[in-house]
């Protein structure tokens, strides 16, 4: 049986998971979208509101006061969670079918890549958070001080719909594990992989109203959310323009905590002393074609030297072949389609106005066979725009590549830079002292150096500028939910 069979047999759960129970919205009010890949319905999922999410995060206060799940040990919360990602990998195959229903996007990259990432990083964090410490000033005859991490109370978390398990479980297990109820509210367009492991965490063993999943719309559940003022920190993955709105609804509220990753234009620079562009290029066609470009650190913007810029396009080209869209259920094809009829037609636009700007625009040529009706793009390169041209400048979230020319490794830096993003880079040279100037002065939370996408989970992750605040993977993740107290102790000599 297919894929394409095997997601019709599927029992899809659409509610709200609320208290430890499904709920419709209060409302009754459902979600319509249809399949970017044929153009059919797809299930119609619950559309929360202001009165749901006020339950949800009633559930998560009361549940955080009980202290069902808070005074657990630390080693408590850790089975609970590895018992949770066993049971996410024994689902394995379902999760995947969710996302990759949902988004168009190759069931492949769900069920080898998504979903196995987002349970080791459940695991990680579940294995990290016992051997975690706090501090301790050093010793004074009559005081005593310990600097511990404690719970924030309710955590509200809102994700995007590119890799709908990742982005949840890097933000929602540091946040369980530190003790915190969570409620979180999925991407319009992704919410059935997340709802339907609310269910896996309870069988887990996480108690009722500390995980609840409020799926809805951004600007009212989502804004609801952020503006509660019984949730203590909200945790937002998405564009720069909503995790402005995220700083706003926190100042308008109770100040929460703010942690966010943002959009990006990542600027990958082909020095002229980099002897393996073959291989510069097949990484930047890797990272820029894959999911149909719709990766927060996508390297869409490239900054090539001019004298070897010309050989660097024809081994992009070949490159970009390989990442032709095809029908997202066969297990074969690695690219499916982007991730809505409006994605597709907002992607076209900036091709478009490449055009306008200027540009010329290359697109793929092979073809594989796919519905009609499927939103796929093929890869693309822009040449013969400068780094304002708006294209160089703007997230376009699809399978685009600006290339654009410099004359040196300076220039290559300057371009870098000029971009109120600052997610990824990457610098490829066999030159040490530019790979070294290069990673040192390229103004982004991570970067490469001849290399991209070998970032783990035990690594951080987040951006600077537009880009984002805070860190998402790591131990770090411990400190983004929750809080530093100092607790002094005065004893009497004896
Ligand atoms: P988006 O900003 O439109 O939506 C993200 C989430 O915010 C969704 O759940 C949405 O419902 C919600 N939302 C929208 N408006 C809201 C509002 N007014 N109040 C509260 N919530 C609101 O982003 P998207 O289109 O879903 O995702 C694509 C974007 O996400 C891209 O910019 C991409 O770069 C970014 N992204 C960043 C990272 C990262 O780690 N830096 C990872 C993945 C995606």
């Amino acid at each position: 049986m297919g894929v394409k069979d095997r997601i019709r047999e599927l029992k899809i759960e659409t509610r709200a998971f609320i208290n430890g129970e499904y709920r419709n919205a209060v409302s009754g009010a459902v979600l319509k979208k249809k399949s970017s890949y044929d153009g059919r319905d797809l299930p119609e999922i619950a559309d929360c509101a202001e009165s749901d999410m006020d339950d949800a995060v009633a559930a998560a206060k009361k549940a955080y006061e009980t202290g069902d799940w808070k005074n657990l040990k630390a080693s408590e919360r850790k089975q609970i969670l590895l018992k949770l990602a066993d049971l996410m990998e024994q689902h394995r195959e379902e999760l995947a079918m969710l996302d990759a229903l949902e988004t168009g996007r190759a069931y492949e990259n769900y069920y080898n890549d998504s979903i196995p990432k987002a349970i080791e990083a459940i695991r990680y964090y579940a294995e990290a958070v016992d051997k975690y410490y706090d501090k301790a000033v050093a010793p004074q005859t009559n005081a005593f001080s310990t600097m511990v991490r404690v719970p924030l109370g309710v955590v509200g978390i809102i994700t995007p719909w590119n890799d709908p398990m990742v982005v949840a479980a890097w933000k929602f297990t540091p946040a369980l594990l530190m003790g915190n109820s969570v409620v979180l509210k999925p991407a319009e367009q992704s919410s059935l992989s997340v709802i339907r492991t609310a269910a896996l965490a309870k069988e887990a063993g996480i108690p009722d109203g500390v995980f609840n999943v409020v799926p809805g719309k951004g600007e009212i559940a989502g804004k609801a959310l952020a503006l509660h003022m019984d949730v203590r920190g909200i945790y937002f993955t998405g564009s720069s323009e909503v995790g402005k709105l995220m700083l706003q609804y926190a100042g308008q509220s109770n100040m929460k905590k703010v942690g966010l990753e943002c959009g990006g234009k990542s600027p990958f620079i082909v020095s002229k002393k980099c002897a393996r562009l073959r291989e510069a290029a097949e990484t930047l066609a890797q990272n820029v074609y894959y999911n149909q470009g719709q990766i927060c650190t996508a390297s869409s913007r490239a900054i090539v030297d001019e004298s070897i810029a010309e050989e660097f396009l024809s081994y992009l080209k070949t490159a970009a072949e390989k990442f032709v869209p095809g029908d997202p259920f066969v297990f074969e094809n690695r690219v499916g389609c982007v991730v809505s009829r409006t994605q597709y037609d907002r992607v076209n636009s900036y091709i478009q106005l490449a055009r306008e700007e200027g540009g010329t625009v290359w697109q793929a040529k092979t073809v594989k066979e796919k519905s009609a009706n499927a939103c796929a793009v093929q890869p693309t390169v822009i040449t013969g725009l400068t780094n304002r041209a708006r294209c160089a400048q703007e997230e376009i979230f699809g399978p685009v590549v600006v290339v654009i020319t410099c004359k040196d490794i300076n220039e290559a830096l300057q371009m870098a830079n000029d971009t109120k993003y600052g997610l990824a880079g990457a610098i490829f040279t066999d030159d040490l002292d530019e790979a070294y100037f290069g990673a040192t002065h390229i103004d982004a939370g991570l970067v490469h150096i001849n290399s991209w996408g070998e970032d783990e989970v035990h690594t951080p992750f987040g951006g600077v500028k537009e880009s984002g605040l805070g860190k998402d993977r790591s131990f770090w993740a411990f400190d983004e939910y929750s809080e530093i107290k100092t607790v002094w102790m005065k004893f009497h000599t004896i």
